[in-house]
């Protein structure tokens, strides 16, 4: 079993999202993407991050149609923190030994990677993929070559910041987000206070 991890904050989960685990999903012969939103954040002191539960709720709401994706609270639930390396851990009991584990997130955040904790057990846990919009040059992690495979999305053009900057100005973002997600934004006034 060949099962992706898509590790974000999903503050909101966009088409980006979805369009960079489908081309993964593509590219590896994944059977099934599990979208695990971070539960506390703890390097994102600078802002606020809205309520897990909301983030949870519009990341089941965008990925209920396909029948690859699933939503994990792992993170949600787990007090303290996130760590990739305890989400790894949880999701390798869950899915047992055998599966074979791709931990994806954007290309940016992996730049860090050496310094999350317990980096060395991450890597053993899963192979890592960076995902990123075309012409984006990154930062050499100084990972091992191989450990690490990089994959351009077009739809990244599309981030979470520009969402919430457009719902703070009232530009629409049907299109850029799921119908659903763009919906659950309003009925709960998510975003209208982004500086
Ligand atoms: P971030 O720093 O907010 O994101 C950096 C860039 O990557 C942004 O452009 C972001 O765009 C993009 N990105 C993030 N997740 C993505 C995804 N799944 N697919 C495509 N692009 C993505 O990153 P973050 O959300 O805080 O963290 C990403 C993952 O790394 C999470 O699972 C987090 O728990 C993990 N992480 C672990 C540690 C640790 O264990 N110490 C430290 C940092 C991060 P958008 O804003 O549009 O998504």
């Amino acid at each position: 079993m060949r099962v992706g991890v898509m590790g974000g904050t999903f503050d909101p989960i966009h088409l980006g999202h979805l369009a960079a685990a489908s081309e993964v999903a593509h590219h590896f012969g994944l059977q099934t993407v599990v979208f695990v939103p971070a539960g506390s954040p703890w390097q994102k002191a600078d802002r606020d991050i809205s309520p897990a539960e909301d983030r949870y709720l519009m990341t089941v709401i965008a990925t209920a149609a396909d029948p690859r994706f699933t939503v994990s609270r792992a993170d949600v639930d787990r007090p303290g923190p996130t760590y990739t390396v305890d989400t790894l851990r949880d999701l390798r009991s869950e899915w047992g030994a055998d599966a074979e584990l791709f931990f994806i997130t954007g290309a940016d955040a992996l730049n860090d990677i050496l310094s999350w904790r317990d980096a060395d057990e991450v890597q053993r846990l899963a192979h890592l993929v960076g995902v990123t919009r075309p012409g984006h040059v990154l930062s050499d992690p100084g990972l091992a070559p191989g450990s690490v495979t990089l994959l351009d999305v077009p739809a990244l053009a599309i981030s979470s910041s520009e969402v919430r900057a457009r719902v703070a100005r009232d530009a629409p973002i049907s299109y850029l987000v799921p119908a659903g997600v763009d919906n659950y934004i309003a009925k709960r006034g998510l975003y209208r206070d982004t500086p």
